[in-house]
């Protein structure tokens, strides 16, 4: 039964970042002859893997026109390729497809992967793309795409396989993963540091730092260390904008085809890339209807059981229950529709697959900070904050950084991402995408 009375270092959530963390904190801890891995304690209200890790699509690309997000990715990649089995990582690539007012976008971000030594490709031009697609997949056949991104390097993972791998990881280290504990509160001292973590199995004191990564829970933690639901943000005109709500929710929207799923396979046979299609051709179904004449989008990827992926997310109105999760709100009644004719429009081999979509278990509720962008950052004098504004399935280097943080050391990567930034206006460039995680 492990000892929940006390820690030296807590961390709390066992997803992605909660798990990355305690891993990379416990390594640390004994590199450098300053402790061991059972001075780390995870306090997990579900299990391993219960909020949005597990039911992440699992893409891992770079593709981010904010300089800092691109770097920090590549960062994230190289952790991924140190174990692509304990993990369960495909390392398959990634290609970005987008219409011609996406050009210019995707064009910076490959040339600044071409200067941080990530490995990519770029094609330009209506006929160029569709050949060199058609070299990939013969029946290729989408139409208003003028540029090509394709990443060399990313893929995707399971998602609850490389928890399971993570939680291993933490095992072996000697991290205490304690489950079916819930967090209430925080106990502060007169300067703000956290004395003790309450929880449902009592109070945990905390020995030196707290580290929270509570995924779309973040709000709940915003509220429990008393911080504003609004915030003011300088924009980069100068102006101070009032009152922008700190998190707003989105529902993912994902599904599947179940299908064999080596029919989505290279021409070669090979696995294929992750594909993310951006288009402003009309879009139809196999039946002719047209589903729009604006801007769309799609995701996909070879699952187990078929191609699984989704499309542009919804803003959730007001508050959501959190609690179980995935929440089971509708999302879009049109989605199915929508991504089979998308897919279709992509390569004739998906024609006709409408009556094998399925609602899988896929798709659930992201949580956003106010400019959609990362919060990592010190909270409180000895509590990390790990608010990934659900970026952060493929951020799996973040723990890395957070732990050298936690030993005194910068992160060049992480200050990007202070919260600070909205104060002083040093936010990150917004792109041409329609996606609010581009
Ligand atoms: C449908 C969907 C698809 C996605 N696809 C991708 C993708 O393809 N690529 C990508 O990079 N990202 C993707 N994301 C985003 C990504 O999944 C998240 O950003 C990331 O998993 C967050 O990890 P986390 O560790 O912060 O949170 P989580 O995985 O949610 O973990 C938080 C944990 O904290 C626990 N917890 C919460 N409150 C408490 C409490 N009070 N006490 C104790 N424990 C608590 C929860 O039970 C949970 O296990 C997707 C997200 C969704 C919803």
């Amino acid at each position: 039964m492990t000892d929940l009375s006390n820690a030296r270092y807590v961390v709390v959530g066992a997803g992605m970042h909660g798990l990355s963390t305690a891993y990379h904190l416990a390594r640390e801890l004994e590199a450098r002859g300053l402790g061991e891995g059972s001075d780390v304690l995870v306090l997990e209200k579900s299990e391993p893997g219960a909020g949005a890790t597990g039911i992440a699509c699992g893409v891992v690309r770079n593709n981010y026109f904010q300089p800092a997000m691109s770097e920090l990715m590549q960062a994230c990649v190289e952790v991924w390729e140190s174990d692509p089995e304990g993990y369960a990582y495909q390392p398959v690539g990634y290609i970005a497809l987008g219409a011609a007012s996406q050009e210019a976008d995707l064009v910076a971000t490959y040339e600044r992967q071409e200067r941080i030594g990530y490995r990519s490709r770029i094609v330009t031009g209506e006929a160029e793309v569709a050949e060199y697609m058609r070299g990939l997949f013969p029946d290729w056949r989408a139409r208003g795409v003028t540029v090509c991104l394709h990443e060399l390097q990313g893929g995707f993972a399971f998602n609850r396989e490389s928890v399971a791998g993570l939680a291993r990881k933490c095992e072996a280290a000697g991290v205490r993963i304690a489950t079916g504990v819930e967090v209430s509160g925080f106990d502060s001292a007169g300067d703000g540091s956290i004395r003790a973590v309450e929880t449902s199995a009592g109070s945990v004191e905390v020995g030196e730092q707290v580290v929270v990564a509570p995924g779309p829970w973040a709000q709940d933690f915003w509220r429990m260390l008393d911080l504003p639901p609004t915030i003011d943000i300088r924009l980069p005109s100068g102006e101070v904008e009032r009152d922008r709500p700190m998190w707003t929710f989105w529902n993912l929207q994902e599904g599947e085809i179940t299908v064999d799923p080596t029919l989505f396979a290279l021409a070669d046979g090979g696995a294929p890339p992750v594909i993310h299609l951006d288009s402003d051709a009309p879009l139809h179904t196999d039946d002719g209807k047209l589903v729009t004449d604006e801007l769309w989008g799609i995701y996909f990827k070879r699952d187990r059981d078929g191609v699984q992926g989704g499309a542009s997310p919804l803003v959730v109105d007001g508050d959501v229950e959190l609690d179980p999760y995935p929440l089971t709100t509708d999302v879009d009644p049109d989605f199915p529709d929508m991504w089979c004719a998308a897919l279709s429009h992509a390569m004739s081999r998906f024609e006709g697959m409408r009556p094998r979509y399925r609602k899988a278990r896929s798709g659930g509720v992201g949580s956003f900070t106010a400019d959609n962008f990362p919060v990592f950052d010190f909270l409180r004098p000895n509590l990390y904050a790990i608010l990934d504004s659900n970026h952060g399935y493929k951020m799996i280097g973040v723990g890395r950084e957070v732990a050298r943080t936690l030993l005194g050391e910068h992160s060049g990567l992480l200050y990007p991402f202070r919260f600070e930034r909205f104060e002083t206006g040093d936010l990150h460039p917004v792109s041409s995408s329609p996606y609010p995680w581009s």
